[in-house]
């Protein structure tokens, strides 16, 4: 009997394979969709099920790399701003919206903060421009007029309030069906997918003699 391309246990696993990957959250996940669609046999195995570690647990932001560039780390904050763009347009458009942020300038802002923040939010959409992903998908940032404000956050306090400014980034609609879909995508592929198989021990030193896994 063949076993359907995602299947629990240890039952007729391949003898060899190019790669194996250990663990299925999104990295196993994305490295056996990579491995697969070059056209490598691809054995990706988790010890629980997939999507069972901190991919199902994470915040569902799909950052566009703005804390690197605080850090002055501009190639990671660029390729940040690159993956998401690729995310929300490409590999699963389905998956992802935008998600709007409101900084209320409220009247315990100075303007220094306020031109700050919106210096920071101008620096987050030069990194979406930077990355050729559309302003359909990810409007650019904007000041807001109190009265703006007011009918998207009513439950904002008024005195003082001297408008908001509005930003995007990109938000999952649920970060373990992302895992599956790009799972399920790698074994369109040809990769094969177990759960319930955990890894024990590995010698991954290629030059010796036998190169294998304990289950
Ligand atoms: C609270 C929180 C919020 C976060 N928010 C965000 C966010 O908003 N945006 C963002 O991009 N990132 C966020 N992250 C980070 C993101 O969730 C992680 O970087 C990502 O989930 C890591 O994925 P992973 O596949 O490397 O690991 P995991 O998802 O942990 O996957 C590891 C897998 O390996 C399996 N495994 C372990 N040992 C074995 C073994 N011996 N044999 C077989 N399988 C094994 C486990 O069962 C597990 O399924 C957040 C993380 C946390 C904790």
């Amino acid at each position: 009997m063949t076993l359907p391309r995602i299947a629990p246990g240890l039952a007729d696993l391949p003898d060899r394979v190019d790669v194996l990957v250990v663990g299925v959250g999104v990295t196993g996940a994305g490295v056996a969709l990579d491995a697969a669609s070059r056209g490598l046999s691809v054995l990706a195995v988790d010890a629980h099920d997939l999507a069972f570690g901190t991919s199902r647990w994470s915040s569902k932001l799909v950052h566009g790399g703005l804390r690197y560039l605080a850090n002055g780390q501009l190639g990671v904050a660029h390729e940040s701003a690159v993956e998401r763009g690729i995310l929300m347009e490409v590999t699963a458009p389905h998956l992802t919206h935008a998600l709007p942020s409101v900084i209320p300038l409220a009247a315990s802002v100075t303007r220094t903060q306020g031109t700050l923040a919106h210096a920071g939010l101008w620096a987050g959409d030069l990194l979406r421009r930077s990355a050729r992903t559309s302003s359909t998908t990810l409007p650019a940032p904007r000041r807001l007029t109190a009265t703006e404000v007011n009918r998207l956050a009513p439950g904002l306090r008024t005195d003082g309030l001297r408008g908001a400014l509005l930003g995007w980034d990109g938000q999952l609609e649920d970060d373990a069906r992302l895992v599956v879909t790009i799972a399920r995508t790698a074994t369109q592929h040809g990769a094969q997918v177990r759960t319930r198989a955990r890894v024990v021990s590995m010698n991954a030193d290629l030059e010796g003699d036998a190169p294998g896994v304990r289950w």
